[in-house]
């Protein structure tokens, strides 16, 4: 492998001539991409190969990661990075008179998550890689991503195919060899032998082969080098009798073709249940697999195997696991049932009803005859072990059971079977313990905990903000760069004036920046100096973008009827993708958007207020649009986000935190105090009461900003079509305003005119901007995985 520039280039050149078979000059950027990226990885394989031997010979307890979405983002710079080899790399290109930029545009996102469930799950990738844990992923490798996200001319979201792997994927390796054989449908034949021991046959099954694509997962200077395995589903060799032949291709097929199109409401698809199924039954087989060539049964399998459910989707990693162990290792039920315990532990993601996951026993019955039956199982000894717990409350075993009515509750099934169950912020795993789970914990004390998440400061801050990086080496040295502790070493400059003009420079360039990516996406011309706030997740209404957009046309309706009244200049970014199917969600897009074309066509308003919708939000554009934006909007109704990562990517860059008392934001609020961030809204505890005697109607009725609002929504303003945004207005009106948008405009105006006020003092500003900064190491994925790591996994650090 190259050591050193002149050898990089000599190798690159070599390559890319004997894989393509023309001079270097006749290669396609996305040529050169893959020839860099094969290499890259090649280069990563020894250390791969280290980690695999070491874990091996050190005994190591190693985790897996079963997560249904992995959103990862661009691999390219963050493994040159990782690797110490980016300078390298980027300067032997410049030699040779190759753009590196060119080529790293070349890279799709993987298309393998939709927002943040998934991309917690690429940050504790990356973290656990970096801090030498030995922590594996477990996934689908979708064929096509989420989607890729257009706005029409009517300002309408339009989905097109995400064929992320079009040019190829350098970074995966086809590993046949250990390929699994899933079977669906059929019937179970129960035998018994000499003994009186059951048998359990599965007869007649339709048979897939999972086979696995393995893609490393390398860490920041240290040999660590994990693997992301992404399970692809190809036809058996036999295919079932009794079904048509092509039918049965296309079944297959269709099981990794698209990633589900939404994290938060439940599809009740079958099809997702056999993708559910898939990868946990291929995943608990591979791991089988690789225990037993290092100890000579699976008694020991919860000593050095952790199992981690990211959300309740890989939930039947359970009766899988019991499956494996009694039908296929003979072990009895009690012994399993214990092994089960020991390995597997489960993150709740959120708790709202409508988004907890729910199957008909029926779909289980008929899909997965066998995993079926052990689950109505672990049901039937629950109960019975459960009503002895609380003989005074026998309504408490109904109401906590995994099987009610016919219907299989995913979370109630993860909670017993797990020996930990974590929220992933402080007052998500409040609200789990004293509401969602307050009969569990009756029944097992101490089972909930909390691990508040975090985001990999290499992507976020080192890598995505370079500009950012050298201020705080300059500033503080670059111990922080290796422990996140050392974030807070900032706190020594924070009044300093000249560290301060130093920010809001860095700020400055990466706004002009951010401003020249909009034009390019969108042909919107955003003033770069003045003030950008940026609202970017999934469209959500519990999310509430329309309180954001409402304070703008609120904003806007004042502007035009009184001459005198001007804002400083802002600009309102939008980025947000909303799953196909959810019609409100679209609808407040089109808003959006309906919106932004008026007011920015309007000469008297449109130097201060700008509004710009950026489509098809992604990784690759959030590392561009949180380092250019001054104000990061977290307004979810109190409860609802569980943490959110986004409030802490924006924090690390340097943004103030305009938000509701939800998720992390309250760890936020606490860390940098009410001078550092803008906090508004009514609290969990108020809405909990508030909700007994809540009349939208009201607010409307009582408040002219909100009448004269959401007339607009009404009377055909925004595009001519007077019934084009009702629903939005009926949600509201109609439907008591489920999210509290109209309890909370009051407070959010209010919020909007006190950022705008500190927004004006400039060093007083960045002052805040760098106490957050310094702050915000607390959100570092390694501390989140440090955690994991010592109170759910018992896991060890490898050494090299
Ligand atoms: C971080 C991130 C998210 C999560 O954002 P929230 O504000 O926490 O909902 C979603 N999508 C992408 C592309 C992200 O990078």
């Amino acid at each position: 492998m190259f050591r050193n520039k002149r050898e990089f280039k000599a190798e690159f050149h070599r390559r890319l001539v004997e894989a393509y078979g023309c001079e270097m000059e006749q290669t396609s950027p996305a040529e050169k991409y893959l020839t860099l990226g094969t290499m890259v990885r090649d280069y990563a394989s020894n250390y791969w190969k280290d980690t695999k031997n070491e874990t091996a010979s050190q005994d190591l307890k190693q985790v897996y990661y079963f997560s249904m979405e992995f959103l990862l983002g661009r691999m390219l710079t963050s493994n040159l990075k990782n690797l110490g080899i980016y300078d390298i790399v980027t300067e032997g290109l410049q030699e040779l008179g190759i753009s590196y930029q060119e080529i790293a545009d070349q890279e799709n996102d993987p298309g393998l998550g939709n927002g943040g469930l998934g991309r917690l799950a690429a940050c504790f990738m990356d973290s656990a890689a970096s801090e030498n844990y030995v922590v594996n992923g477990n996934c689908i490798r979708y064929r096509a991503g989420l989607f890729r996200q257009f706005i029409n001319k009517y300002g309408e979201q339009v989905e097109m195919p995400d064929m992320w792997m079009r040019i190829g994927n350098p970074w995966e390796i086809r590993k046949l060899k250990h390929a699994v054989d899933v079977k669906f449908y059929g019937q179970i034949e129960v035998s018994y032998d000499e003994n009186g021991d059951m048998h359990f046959r599965h007869r007649h099954a339709s048979h897939v082969l999972a086979v696995p694509y393995d893609m490393p997962m390398i860490g920041a200077h240290t040999k660590t080098v994990n693997t992301l395995r992404l399970w692809s589903a190809e036809p058996a060799d036999v295919a079932p009798r009794d079904r048509d032949y092509r039918q049965y291709l296309s079944d297959v097929e269709a099981i990794c073709l698209n990633v589900y199109p939404d994290d938060s409401t439940e599809e009740g698809k079958y099809l997702r249940l056999k993708q559910e199924y898939f990868f946990v039954c291929a995943g608990v087989h591979s791991i089988v697999e690789t225990h037993l060539k290092n100890h000579p049964s699976l008694d020991n399998l919860g000593e050095k195997v952790a199992i981690q459910l990211n959300d309740t989707h890989p939930v039947l990693v359970i009766p899988e696991l019991m499956r494996v162990l009694m039908d296929e290792y003979g072990y009895a039920w009690d012994k399993a049932w214990q092994i089960v315990k020991e390995t597997v532990s489960y993150t709740n993601h959120t708790v709202m009803a409508e988004a907890l996951e729910k199957w008909p026993m029926q779909y289980i019955e008929n899909l997965l005859p066998r995993i079926a039956m052990i689950i109505s199982e672990i049901d039937r000894r629950y109960c019975a072990w459960a009503w002895q717990q609380c003989p005074d409350d026998p309504d408490l075993v109904s109401r906590t059971r995994p099987l009610r009515d016919g219907t299989l509750h995913m979370a109630a099934l993860a909670l017993i079977g797990s020996h930990a169950v974590n929220g992933v912020a402080g007052i998500h795993t409040e609200i789990l313990k004293n509401d969602l789970f307050r009969d569990q914990v009756r029944l097992y004390p101490h089972l909930i905990q909390n691990k508040t998440n975090g985001v990999t400061p290499r992507r976020w801050l080192m890598y995505c903000n370079p500009e950012l990086r050298k201020l705080l080496d300059d500033t503080i040295g670059t111990a922080w760069e290796k422990d996140y502790h050392h974030f807070e070493d900032l706190l020594k400059h924070v009044d300093d004036p000249s560290v301060q003009e130093a920010f809001l420079d860095v700020k400055q360039v990466r706004k002009e920046k951010l401003a020249a990516y909009v034009r390019d996406l969108t042909g919107e011309i955003i003033d770069p100096s003045s003030m950008i706030d940026t609202q970017a997740k999934r469209l959500h209404a519990y999310k509430r973008q329309l309180l954001n957009i409402m304070q703008v046309i609120y904003l806007y309706q004042r502007m035009k009827r009184d001459p005198s009244f001007r804002i400083a200049p802002h600009t309102y970014l939008f980025a947000a993708k909303a799953a196909s199917s959810y019609t409100f969600a679209k609808s407040v897009i089109k808003l959006i958007n309906c919106v932004a074309a008026k007011i920015n066509n309007d000469p008297d308003t449109r130097d201060v207020l700008k509004v710009v919708f950026l489509p098809n939000y992604c990784v690759t554009m959030a590392e561009t649009l949180v380092p250019g934006s001054d104000v990061s909007e977290q307004i979810s109704t109190a409860g609802k986000e569980a943490s959110g990562t986004g409030n802490m990517k924006f924090m690390m860059n340097g943004a103030i935190t305009l938000g509701t008392l939800d998720g992390a934001n309250v760890e936020i609020d606490s860390l940098v105090g009410r001078d550092n961030d803008v906090i508004f809204g009514h609290t969990v505890e108020e809405l909990n009461t508030l909700q007994y005697h809540y009349n939208a109607y009201d607010y409307y009725q009582q408040d002219g900003r909100i009448h004269d609002v959401l007339d607009t929504l009404i009377n055909g303003f925004w595009n001519g079509s007077a019934d084009e945004f009702r629903m939005i207005y009926d949600e509201l009106i109609t439907r008591n305003d489920t999210y509290f948008v109209l309890a909370d405009f009051d407070a959010y105006v209010k919020a909007q005119e006190e950022i705008a006020r500190r927004y004006a003092s400039r060093n007083t500003w960045a002052r805040s901007c760098l106490v957050n900064i310094a702050r915000s190491g607390y959100f570092s994925s390694d501390r989140t995985i440090e955690e994991y790591a010592h109170d759910i996994w018992d896991l060890q650090k490898l050494h090299f």
